[in-house]
Parts: structure tokens; sequence; C-alpha cells
């Protein structure tokens, strides 16, 4: 499960009671989801997961329910406006239970910033204000959902003309206006005029894994970076003067070109990266007021043992308090992720490759603490492994299978590569490679993706993920969609 956004904001959030499926009586009827007898939800259909005897005949609001070997039973149920009653009846010889789950169903909430009024500063007065966290997105819209457009570090400086909610109105460029959340700013002062940086310097470096491009600024300033077919654009927005008027640099380690034009009318820079090979993966970051763009070199891939020299970092998702997906007999997706993972790590050390891993146990680490640790690793590849569930409103007999999510383009081929492979090996069904802003797939660097093996709420899928050969199996084809990447990566690349 991906955990959308609740995991995202706290990091590892407590479940609001504690399941103790195993340990009552086996026969008893056991409902794991909807977690309360009483809930409110705006989606059309709901599901209802649970387990009971295996022989039991099993009715939901007097429907015949299929109740697998295991005792498990999946059963979607269409909902009303308004109270729904949902009656939930079990019986066998010795055993008759009944529940009642009663679902509010209420129209979706529009969110309060997109309701509140605009407040519109004069034309050009500004408040002058800075970023108080590393990764801080700026959004399309004043909407904790709405697209990011890019992330800044901390202490960027930003020129605020308006607010709408809880959200502050950044001016990158006369006609470009983007949201940035009140919380996650500290305001200076207003004035009346945009306070403009000028670049004293750009300059290439490099080292064994890296290219660097390093501009020197006044102060910090917001920038953008977008993935393009032959490398990199960055824009830098506020910024008064370049370095020198047009500037064309030659060859640095991969780095085959960077022409930067002197600052348009509407006070932006762009740069235009052109890479040899294929991008790796990148990342910016400010060292005091010097804008840092750190290029991931191609490794040199090994024809023949294609794991030598590769670090790859694992992510069992979930840990701790933070289950994950429950399984319709109460099993979590947190410990089926960790099997999985420490079963890949297993036959990828036995390639040669160098595994990291974010958990090792069932300890609860918070998502943003995994990022930080792949970050400052020199991992090539990062893999986020899951089992997947499904929100309120979808159909588990329609949509499962195995799925891989990436969100940045230098991922997609991974992503694909991974998605074919492991079909093809599991003979799941392909549930499809999707762009998901996820914290595990967001990471520019190292290359990240999350693979969501099968579904929890798929009576047959479950079944499966609890089978340890299954797990290894999961495990093997994955090494081997890595592999096949690497591989695929040696021929397009032209190198070795
Ligand atoms: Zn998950």
């Amino acid at each position: 499960m991906k955990n959308f956004y609740k995991a995202l904001k706290t990091g590892c959030f407590i479940l609001p009671f504690v399941f103790a499926i195993n340990t009552l009586n086996a026969d008893a009827l056991q409902i794991v989801y909807p977690k309360s007898e009483n809930t409110q939800m705006s989606a059309a259909s709901t599901f209802i997961i649970g387990n009971t005897a295996p022989d039991a005949k099993l009715k939901i609001n007097d429907m015949d329910v299929k109740v697998y070997d295991n005792g498990s039973f999946v059963q979607v149920v269409q909902l009303n406006d308004g109270k729904n009653e949902i009656k939930i009846d079990s019986q066998n010889e010795t055993t008759h239970d009944t529940l009642t789950y009663i679902i509010n169903r209420v129209p979706p909430q529009i969110p309060e910033s997109m309701q509140a009024a605009l407040e519109e500063f004069a034309p050009d007065e500004f408040i002058y204000a800075a970023v108080l966290k590393d990764n801080t997105p700026l959004r399309a819209q004043p909407d904790e959902y709405a697209k990011r457009l890019t992330h800044l570090p901390k202490d960027t400086v930003l020129m605020v003309n308006g607010k709408k909610g809880d959200y502050y109105r950044v001016s990158l460029t006369p006609a470009e206006n983007v949201w940035v959340k009140s919380d996650s700013i500290v305001k200076y002062s207003t004035i009346n005029q945009k306070m403009l940086a000028s670049a004293t310097r750009v300059s290439l470096s490099e080292d064994k894994l890296y290219n660097y491009i390093k501009t020197e600024l006044s102060f910090q300033i917001p920038f953008k970076i977008v993935e393009t077919d032959s490398g990199l654009t960055m824009e830098l927005y506020n910024l008064e003067k370049n370095a020198a008027d047009t500037m064309l640099f030659q060859t640095s380690g991969d780095v085959k070109s960077l022409t930067i034009n002197s600052v348009a009318p509407d006070k932006t820079s762009t740069y235009y990266i052109e890479l040899k090979n294929k991008l790796w993966g990148y990342r910016a970051y400010y060292e005091g007021n010097t804008l840092v763009l750190k290029i991931r070199k191609a490794p040199d891939i090994d024809k023949e043992k294609p794991f030598k020299n590769i670090t790859v970092y694992l992510d069992a998702g979930h840990g701790a308090d933070d289950a994950g997906a429950i399984g319709p007999t109460g099993e979590k997706e947190k410990d089926i992720n960790l099997d999985v993972v420490k079963k890949l790590q297993k036959v990828l050390e036995d390639e040669g490759a160098k595994v990291l891993l974010t958990r090792a146990d069932d300890t609860c680490v918070p998502l943003y603490d995994r990022v930080k640790m792949m970050q400052d690793s020199d991992a090539l590849i990062s893999l986020s492994i899951h089992a997947n569930a499904l929100a309120d409103g979808a159909d588990p007999y329609e949509k499962h299978g195995t799925s891989v999510f990436y969100y940045n383009r230098e991922s997609v081929e991974l992503a694909k590569t991974l998605r074919d492979v492991i079909t093809k090996k599991l003979g799941t069904k392909d549930d499809g490679v999707g762009m998901y802003s996820l914290v595990m797939t967001r990471p520019t660097m190292p290359l990240s993706v999350l693979i969501e093996i099968a579904y929890m709420i798929h009576p047959e899928e479950y079944k499966l993920l609890l089978e340890e050969g299954f797990r290894q199996k999961a495990a093997e084809s994955i090494r081997d969609g890595l592999r096949e990447y690497l591989l695929n990566s040696v021929n397009t690349d032209g190198i070795n």
C-alpha cells in the first residue's frame, strides 16, 4: 500500500487500534476493513474484508459471499448517499455471528484553502520570505494535493505577493505564480520591489561518480529543473545578472555541453545541459550561496557481472506501528515487505551487488529519513517494496496484480523493465507502470521506483504473498529485472 498522504505527513503514524485477529477464536467472524463499525466516506462503494470459518455460509446484506479455504473474504458493497447499514452474517454448524457496520456517505469536501478568498497585494508589494526546511514544494495551486513544480532547499529566498487560506502566492516571474504552505516559510519584511540576485561565477567540476555545475550567487534564489531528451534544463528566478552574457562551456566528464543565455526580461536565466549518456540521477542544493547541481555519471557496467560495483538501496515499506495494508486474515504488509527485501538482499549480494537497507527489522523509520539515507549514500538505484491495497470506490477483483511506480522521467525505463520481468516470472496480472508522486518515488537521485508485488486485499494474491516460495520468486524476479535494466543500459549508452 502506497499510503498516499497519511504517512507522508507524519512519517510513522499510529493505527487507532491494534489488530489481534489470530489470537481470537479462529472460527469467529472478523472484519479487518472498514476499520471501524461507524465510518464516513465519499466514495460510491467500499469493500468488506475479513475472515471467518472456511466452511461458513457468509452473507453480506443477504447476498452470498465466497469464503476462501483460509477463511478470507473480500466483498464490494455499493453505497447510497447518507446512512448505509451493512449486515454481515456468518454461519456454520457450530457458530452463528452477525455484525452490523454503518457507513455514512457524504459529498467530497473542497479544501478550505481552495474556498478561501484571494488576498492580492499591491503590484509592487512583496513580502520577502525564506524557506524553513529542505525539500519544500512549490505547488501549482493552493492545495496540498496540487502538482509540485519544484522543491527548494532551506533558506531559499521567496517573493510573496498574495495569500489564499493556508497558502502564500510566490512570484517566480511576472507571468508565473506558484504556491507555498504558509507554515513552511518565515516572513521577514514587506518591500516595494522584488529583490534580485546576481551570479558572479559558474564552474564545472567532477569526481569519480559525479559532475558538478556550481553557480555562485549573491543570495539563494528559487530554481526549477526539468529533465529533457538530452539532459536537463535549469531555470533560475529573480536574477538581475549572470556571470557573463552568453556562456558556452565545453565537455567536462559526462556533461557534453552547458549553455547559459543572458538574463531574460522576466529576470530568469536558463541553463541547457546536454549529457553524453542518459540521465542517471541529479540533485540540486545550496552550499552557502553557491547553487550546486550534482549530476550522476553513467556507471561502468560489466557485461559479464552487471552487479559488480553497483549499490542498490532497498526499502521495506512501513514498519512498527505502521502495518501498511492488512490482509483478510490479519497478516500485515510490513512483514511481507521486509521478508521480500531480505530475500532480495541475499540474491543481489550473491551477484556481487552492494546492498543497503532502510530498515532490517520491524522498526519505525520516518519516510523522509529513508529518503535522506538514500541520498546520503552513493546508491545508483533505490527500490521501495510494497504489497498493494485499494482506496474505497475500487474493485479488488478487477484491479490487482503487479505494478511499478516512478515519478521522474529518468526512472521510467527502470520501472517498465521491472514490471515486464516481474509479471512474466511471477505470472501476476500486469497492473501497470504509473507516474505517481510518492515520497519514495520523488527522489531524483538515486533512480527511484516503488514496486507493488501483488495485492493484500485480493484473496488469491494474498494467499500467494503468504507463501515463502512465492516471496523468494518475487525477490529473484526483481533481481532479474534489475539485471536486464543494467545490461540494456550498457547497450544504449555504448560504454564498455
Ligand atoms: Zn505499502
